[in-house]
């Protein structure tokens, strides 16, 4: 099932200093339980891409389709996981953490927000620590607290933009390996931005490479074509 679309898109935003017209001769497709990864340097346009997928940013040519639909705003269907898990409320416990974005959108009655915020925290092995609060827990912990959150919405695809960049490489390589063996266990769609080879070999099953040029495709590899001698 082909869930994310992204053909040719032109966006327009302002920045502090001037309106910015980004093209991008990029055509990707995002099949369902893929781990896709968007790898390029520094600066190739890859967090924009993403944050236009997510809705952030309008195209004003060519189109990202998720699911079927046009994108046009953001939406529960698209969740972002953002960078370090820091958005984690440190003031609410992990149960508490999970309701929240069910609780503003509005949409679900008090008992079933409970339901669905328990049974994600169930899926990603939290429920033992559902009543702590974000500071008692590991890293890898507070990964899987951001990952229920946002799976209790079903999204049709989690997007994170270099969630582990800030990391020590010990830390970051189990952060990976938590986030595969996660993947393992509830198979989600995720599209993934980085600029290091390696996580993107770690990480993706396939992987788009941007060229430093903004806005243009290097290759596109799946993760079969990868050799490498250890
Ligand atoms: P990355 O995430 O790869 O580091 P960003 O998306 O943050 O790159 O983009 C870096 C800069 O390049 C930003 O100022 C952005 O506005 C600009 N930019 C992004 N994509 C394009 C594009 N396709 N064409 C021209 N400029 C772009
Ligand atoms: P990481 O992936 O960051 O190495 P994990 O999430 O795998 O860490 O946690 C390793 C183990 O440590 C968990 O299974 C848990 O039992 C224990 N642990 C971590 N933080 C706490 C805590 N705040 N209280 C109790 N046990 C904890």
């Amino acid at each position: 099932l082909e869930l994310v679309q992204v053909r040719d898109v032109t966006l327009q935003y302002k920045t502090p200093d001037h309106l910015v017209t980004a093209t991008y001769k990029v055509s990707c497709t995002v099949e369902q339980g893929d781990r896709y990864v968007i790898l390029g340097p520094s600066g190739c346009g890859k967090s924009t891409l993403l944050k236009a997928v997510g809705g952030f940013i309008k195209p004003v040519g060519g189109t990202i389709v998720v699911n079927g639909r046009e994108v046009r705003e953001p939406g529960p269907d698209r969740m972002m996981v953002f960078q370090e898990f820091e958005q984690l409320m440190p003031w609410k416990t992990v149960l508490q953490n999970v309701m929240f974005p069910m609780q503003a959108t509005g949409k679900y009655w008090k008992s079933e927000t409970r339901e669905r915020a328990l049974a994600a925290i169930d899926k990603v092995n939290l429920t033992k620590f559902k009543d702590v609060y974000p500071h008692m827990l590991s890293g890898g912990m507070k990964m899987r607290v951001a990952i229920a959150r946002a799976m209790a919405l079903e999204p049709d695809v989690l997007l994170m933009d270099e969630p582990f960049a800030a990391l020590d490489a010990l830390t970051r390589r189990k952060m990976q390996e938590e986030l595969l063996a996660l993947w393992d266990q509830l198979r989600f769609t995720v599209l993934f931005v980085t600029h290091s080879i390696e996580e993107a070999i770690v990480v993706g099953s396939r992987i788009l490479i941007l060229s430093p040029h903004p806005g243009r495709v290097r290759a596109e590899l799946e993760a079969g074509d990868l050799s490498y001698a250890d």
